[in-house]
């Protein structure tokens, strides 16, 4: 069976957006992408045309679907990150949750809003299947956080090899939670284990200012609140700090690389820009999630200008109000926009972070059938945005999907407009 998708446009994201363009699939895969009046030519059984524009599926580069049912926090906005960890931590702590439910749930509305492909945080084993179950594609992060060797019953690395153990059918990959979280030697420890076992890692890195500040001089909240829990031992608090931002002090201590890629990466200066670039580690951008958290904006301007590798994440529904990644994408333009990028290839730069860029964050660009981008010889994984033109994707598109395909699969289409 082989099916053509035609569209008013179809956007490769690896070449120019093509008028009347169209794809064509068979057995999940893109044989042939160009102009509608030439692939008519070709052999096909049946033919589908969509009203509006299509592009690669998105690819969310930094989620945590089980938080999906608490969506109460992340609907309000809060005055700092300690005022959101406060309700986070209190919702969190409630009895009763169903982590699989709500990751599923999650996984459905990234669906119905073109997302094929996820970077999904999990710290509770229930919601690790969840993306195979659904069948969208990406790494479930199994996350290790505020993890203290000598205060637990079992290392991290024996942790580390019974969840990997457990769960060889899944596609999994490791989440050091964060280089203030974490102690220097689970750090290593975890950075090995991602090595000996070829599993992908994914980090929250300079999100917050009391991160920065715990990293540089060991001391302030981060400080506080880790000594209101009993721990004074901290190679960073028993050094004062590392004098370093946390890119670079991450960089040095665990080595960053294109098996990594790191969420947030709000407060990097130039020096931490070139470290990421030289590391090939794509940094999935959270602009609505760090609006939710009245965090600064990130220097996506900065990261565009100077050729790092971006991605797009949408973080949890405990700190932003939608799993829409184009809502980011209109997010991050008026971001770059204010300040000062000027450049007309905008547009083009963000949806391909969004697609093309998640992807490469997960090493999916690199596999039998590549993810990211419409070409032949890839998954046939592609969303329908609702708008008249290509640019008015990033800007207009979010709530504008009316179809998402996986694997030549159409598994979600709006009823009614
Ligand atoms: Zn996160």
């Amino acid at each position: 069976m082989a099916d053509l998708h035609s569209a008013d446009w179809l956007v490769p994201v690896v070449g120019d957006p093509i008028p009347n363009g169209a794809l064509l699939e068979a057995d999940g895969v893109i044989t042939a992408v160009g102009r509608r009046a030439d692939l008519r030519k070709l052999d096909h059984d049946h033919e589908q045309h969509w009203d509006g524009v299509i592009i690669p599926g998105l690819v969310n580069a930094h989620t945590h679907l089980q938080y999906s049912h608490m969506a109460a926090v992340g609907s309000r906005r809060y005055a700092d990150f300690p005022e959101w960890v406060t309700h986070f931590q209190a919702a969190f702590a409630e009895p009763g949750h169903d982590w699989y439910a709500a990751a599923l749930e999650g996984a459905r509305q990234a669906i119905a809003t073109g997302t094929t492909a996820i970077a999904d945080v999990v710290t509770n084993p229930e919601a690790l299947p969840v993306l195979r179950n659904i069948g969208v594609k990406g790494i479930a992060y199994w996350e290790f956080l505020s993890w203290a060797n000598a205060r637990s019953p079992e290392s991290a690395r024996t942790h580390a090899e019974k969840m990997i153990k457990e769960h060889q059918d899944l596609p999994i990959g490791l989440s050091p939670h964060a280089p203030h979280t974490l102690d220097e030697d689970v750090l290593v420890e975890l950075t090995d284990i991602g090595h000996e076992f070829g599993l992908r890692r994914h980090v929250h890195v300079a999100e917050s200012l009391s991160e920065v500040e715990f990293i540089g001089s060991g001391s302030g909240p981060h400080d506080q609140a880790l000594r209101q829990w009993g721990i004074d031992d901290f190679a960073l608090q028993r050094q004062q700090g590392s004098g370093l931002r946390p890119v670079d002090y991450l960089d040095r201590l665990v080595r960053l690389g294109p098996d990594c890629h790191i969420a947030h990466g709000i407060y990097t200066d130039a020096d931490d820009r070139a470290v990421l670039r030289r590391r090939r580690t794509v940094v999935a951008l959270c602009p609505r999630s760090n609006a939710t958290i009245s965090l600064d904006e990130a220097p996506v301007a900065d990261y565009l200008r100077e050729g790092n590798l971006v991605a797009v994440g949408t973080d949890s529904l405990a700190s932003t109000p939608s799993l829409d990644l184009l809502a980011d994408l209109a997010e991050l333009a008026a971001i770059a926009t204010r300040q000062g990028y000027r450049e007309s290839d905008l547009d083009n730069r963000l949806l391909e972070a969004a697609t093309l860029g998640g992807s490469k964050a997960m090493g999916l660009d690199q596999t039998a059938n590549p993810v990211g981008a419409l070409a032949s010889g890839w998954s046939a994984d592609f969303a329908v945005v609702a708008v008249n033109e290509p640019r008015q994707v990033v800007y207009e598109g979010a709530g504008q999907v009316t179809a998402t395909v996986i694997d030549g699969r159409v598994r979600h289409r709006a009823t009614s407009r």
